[in-house]
């Protein structure tokens, strides 16, 4: 017998029927013996149009200062649990519905985009101990203030993964519209790959450089309980992709995929006086305005005096952060030259920690298509560039050849 937390998305739960069908993925596998807890997110764009509504009634405040917006959107997913308990006990399962206040889910302050501190697992163990299935609403928790809290879109993946680590689960599979974790966008790549295994690690970088499966957080957070994790699609019967250690994965490629992301843009100030203390002039006030930095080149100075300083930020911050740069009292510079045409294209593989050349392949895959590289970055297991957006298709394509990762 084995413990597992199954979550759906949205698009999983999309309407009756697929609820019905959510229904029966459960009963099988309490027919197989196991126990089971359920974690749902709100029917596909439920969430969208409840934000939307927020939107329009909060024109001059922030919609999550104190937890209105979190009451407003957090009935998606209490919808869904009510629903998917009443399909399971018409098709023979005893099941109740759970909101995160209930159980509780307790989290921070931090309305709109809060984090799980604490669940307590007693009343759901006791529940499934008798043969019952506990639906849980994702997305959802209770603040130290007792008010309700949600923790970011794409959230219940968070709260399937914080609920699998706090109940022991043995593993928790994410049931959504996709049958796994591709080489890369397979909309861009027809001859993507299906991965059969990947580690956390990879996939961090994978959710984290624009790969939209699975929440950032929720990897980090299974990379740190190490709950195994699947993902696999709840149309098909295929087996989907196994997120787990490095030691669990018998053979390596070189690289497990390619990621890309158009949510960047790029920020060029020329003639920055070269002095002790620049950067932490420059990027300081960024961090202040709460502007996130990522990509960051900067030259040696020809004339000992002054340097071009070029780094990336998320294209929703751009404006904000030219307006601050401009602002700033403490460094000066010629020109500030804002960039949002661009993308990010990385690739990833904890291969790269023992083999050589891997960037060259890149780098010469991108030169024969006549693509110019405009930023570098790279850390223990990954390698990024900033190109002009236009070439996101072309470059994933090359690539994707270049390293021999297109199926065959
Ligand atoms: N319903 C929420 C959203 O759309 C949470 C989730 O589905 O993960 O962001
Ligand atoms: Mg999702």
């Amino acid at each position: 017998m084995a413990r597992i937390v199954m979550k759906f998305g949205g698009t999983s739960v999309g309407d009756m029927d697929r609820i019905r069908n959510v229904a029966h993925r459960v009963r099988a596998e309490i027919t197989a013996g196991h126990q089971v807890a359920v974690v749902v997110s709100a029917i596909a764009g439920v969430t969208n149009r409840l934000v939307a509504q927020c939107r329009q009634l909060a024109r001059t405040q922030m919609p999550w200062f104190d937890g209105e917006y979190d009451v407003v959107v957090a009935t998606g997913e209490q919808v869904t649990t009510g629903l998917l308990a009443l399909a399971l006990r018409d098709s023979g399962v005893p099941a109740r519905s759970w909101q995160g206040w209930q159980i509780p889910i307790r989290t921070n302050e931090a309305h709109g985009k809060a984090r799980i501190d604490s669940i307590d697992s007693a009343p759901l163990l006791a529940e499934m101990a008798e043969g019952s299935v506990p639906v849980v609403a994702g997305f959802q928790g209770i603040g130290p203030d007792g008010r309700m809290t949600t923790l970011g879109r794409g959230g219940s993946d968070t709260s399937a993964v914080a609920l699998a680590a706090a109940l022991a689960a043995d593993r928790c599979d994410i049931y959504t519209d996709v049958d796994g974790v591709y080489t890369t966008d397979p909309r861009i790549v027809a001859r993507a790959r299906k991965l059969d295994r990947i580690t956390y690690e990879e996939m961090l970088e994978m959710a984290s450089l624009g790969a939209k499966v699975l929440q950032t957080r929720s990897v980090e957070m299974a990379m740190k309980h190490r709950v195994p994790l699947r993902v696999l699609s709840s149309f098909t019967d295929t087996p989907g992709t196994l997120v787990c250690d490095e030691d669990e994965i018998m053979e390596h490629h070189l690289l497990s995929g390619i990621a890309y992301s158009r949510d960047e843009a790029k920020i060029t100030l020329t003639k920055v006086a070269d002095r002790p203390g620049i950067a932490a002039a420059v990027f300081g006030p960024l961090a202040d305005a709460n502007v996130n930095v990522d990509m960051i080149v900067q030259n040696i100075s020809e004339d000992g005096r002054t340097t071009d300083l070029t780094f990336t930020v998320t294209k929703a911050d751009l404006e904000r952060a030219v307006a601050v740069l401009r602002a700033s009292r403490d460094f000066t510079f010629e020109r500030l030259i804002p960039d949002s045409n661009v993308a990010k294209i990385s690739v990833i593989g904890v291969g790269m920690r023992s083999h050589a050349g891997i960037a060259q392949t890149m780098f010469k895959a991108l030169a024969e298509r006549g693509i110019n590289i405009a930023v570098i970055s790279t850390s223990e297991i990954k390698i990024s560039v900033l190109i002009a957006e236009e070439y996101t298709e072309l470059a994933l394509r090359a690539l994707h050849s270049a390293y021999g990762l297109d199926a065959v």
